[in-house]
């Protein structure tokens, strides 16, 4: 039975979730309370913001606690799920904040897991297209092992993403809780912080202002870019399944770094000029996930093409700049 058909579905579950006041955390709340849950966001406000979850508070299903999730965790009552979107994420946190990426992947998560073991509540772990590093299969499917280099600079990341699935198998295997692990490729859309270092942020502000849109390296190296909307559909969709294994949601439409920065340029009618940088270290040359897997068991693919999901960002863009 998937969660949508259980009962407690149907009389509104309570679901954690951590890191929600974080760029996709703040849209799950949202999703969630909209189809009728009540929800314990949990956040230290490290990379996310209260702002993002403002017009949430006065909710009456909504409840939002400062906590570190390194720190034990005190929540009472029945728990449906607790889904845990706490981790610095972007490749500017992984050069200030490594030790922290590594702590919330490892002691975080483990806190989690034990709260899900008591309250006998389902698991998410969201996991990134960044433990398959370096990727030497393309596209990349979840049967893919990955190609990370465990002590490059991103290895604070990839390293504790990669031990977070361990753990989450291991409690998935020896203590019996119900996990899922999603597998998120790059995802774009409105409450990413404007200062983030993410490829989409950052052009889209300097393409805003007018000021030059910094490629890293010639932009020949390519990523694939999937509406927050889409991801929050298909991880959804996941949480409800009885889902297992690792799924990848991103959107396959793959484009060069450079081809983004034309189009951004494009849609904002700019006069920016592109500007080459030096390539960060270790920055994966290709990615693009293979969504056979996400389409066959969940029936899911993205439906938001990259210049619409980019037209709508700006939108929000322009009421924040
Ligand atoms: P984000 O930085 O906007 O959100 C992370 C949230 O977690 C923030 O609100 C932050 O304050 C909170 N947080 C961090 N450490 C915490 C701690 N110790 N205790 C409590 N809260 C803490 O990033 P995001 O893009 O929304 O990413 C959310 C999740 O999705 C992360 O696990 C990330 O690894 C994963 N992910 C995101 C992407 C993407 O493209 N956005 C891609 C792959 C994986
Ligand atoms: N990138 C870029 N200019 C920027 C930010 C990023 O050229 O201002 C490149 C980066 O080198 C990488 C891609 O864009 O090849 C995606 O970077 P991002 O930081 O968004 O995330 P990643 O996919 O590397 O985790």
């Amino acid at each position: 039975m998937t969660w949508a058909e259980s009962d407690l579905h149907d009389s509104g579950s309570r679901v954690v979730v951590a890191g929600g006041a974080g760029f996709l955390g703040s849209h799950i709340c949202e999703e969630l309370l909209a189809r009728g849950d009540s929800v314990v966001c949990v956040d230290n406000f490290s990379t996310g913001h209260p702002n993002n979850v403002r017009h949430l508070l006065e909710h009456p299903r909504f409840m939002l606690i400062n906590q570190d999730v390194c720190e034990p965790l005190a929540i009472d009552g029945p728990l449906h799920a607790v889904l845990d979107f706490a981790c610095p994420a972007s490749p500017k946190d992984f050069e200030t904040m490594p030790l922290e990426i590594l702590a919330v992947s490892s002691t975080g998560v483990r806190n989690l897991l034990e709260l899900c073991e008591r309250t006998d509540a389902r698991f998410l772990l969201t996991s990134t297209s960044e433990v398959y590093g370096d990727p030497e299969v393309h596209p990349q499917p979840e049967t893919y092992w990955g190609n990370v280099n465990s002590i490059g600079p991103r290895s604070c990341y990839d390293e504790a993403k990669r031990f977070a699935e361990a753990m989450t198998m291991a409690f998935h295997r020896d203590r019996g809780v119900d996990t899922r692990i999603v597998r998120i490729f790059n995802t774009y859309g409105p409450r990413m912080r404007p200062g983030d270092g993410r490829v989409v942020i950052n052009f889209l502000v300097a393409a805003l202002a007018n000021r030059p849109i910094t490629v890293y390296g010639d932009g020949s190296q390519t990523r694939s870019f999937c509406y927050v909307d889409d991801e929050v559909r298909g991880l959804l969709a996941l949480v409800d399944s009885d889902v297992t294994v690792p799924v990848n949601i991103g959107n396959p439409d793959e484009f060069t770094v450079l081809e983004l920065a034309e189009i951004v340029r494009d849609i904002v009618g700019s006069s920016s000029e592109i500007v080459h940088l030096p390539r960060p270290t270790d920055d994966p040359s290709l990615r693009r996930p293979d969504i056979s897997r996400a389409n066959e068991l969940l029936g899911w693919s993205p439906e938001i093409e990259l210049r619409d999901g980019l037209a709508k960002m700006i939108d929000w863009l322009r009421t924040v700049l």
